[in-house]
């Protein structure tokens, strides 16, 4: 399936300069959705997962239904203040300043291989914060599954030593 022409992009959003590329006409479409989730699913059993992990918002759309084919669990990472017990955080640089993502502290067991699942991997400040958060928690990241790499922003430098799946490389 050529997953690419159920990707739209929009021309500066959400910044002038910008070309976003926008997954909800993957989603939105039964068969696409179906074939970018049977294909993250075959690389998690490919690498051994137990759990996938998933920064919101998009993470969860995606990780969730391969947690469901997996049959392993799902944990969210959130922006700070939106997770209801203990968490811990970890800072990344922004292009201008600097934001945090939180996990349930107990939301990952000491061993456990955790498959790292968002939509895109950019400049690769999300996904280096997630496997920090996995690693502090001392879980094992198997791998990190996107359906688009944006390789111009050299996000893959962040994941040197890890397993990286993408769908899609712009
Ligand atoms: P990074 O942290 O720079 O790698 O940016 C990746 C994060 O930004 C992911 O969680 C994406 O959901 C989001 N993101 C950045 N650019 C796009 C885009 O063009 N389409 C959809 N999401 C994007």
């Amino acid at each position: 399936m050529d997953l690419k022409s159920f990707v739209t992009i929009v021309p500066d959003y959400p910044k002038k300069g910008i070309s976003f590329k926008d997954i909800t006409t993957i989603m939105d479409n039964g068969e696409a959705y179906k074939y970018a989730t049977d294909k993250i699913v075959e690389f998690a059993k490919e690498v051994g997962t137990d759990i996938i992990v998933g920064p919101e918002a998009r993470g969860f759309i995606i990780g969730c239904p391969v947690a469901y084919a997996l049959e392993v669990g799902f944990a969210p990472v959130r922006k700070p203040g939106k997770l209801p017990r203990e968490t811990i955080s970890v800072e990344y640089d922004l292009e201008y300043g600097k934001d945090s993502l939180t996990i349930h502290n107990d939301a990952i067991k000491p061993g456990q291989r955790v498959l790292i699942v968002d939509d895109l991997l950019a400049t690769g400040g999300t996904v280096g914060a997630t496997v920090e958060l996995v690693e502090k928690l001392g879980g094992v990241v198997a791998g990190c599954a996107f359906l688009i790499e944006l390789s111009y922003l050299n996000g893959r430098e962040k994941l040197e030593g890890y397993k990286v799946q993408s769908l899609m490389t712009y």
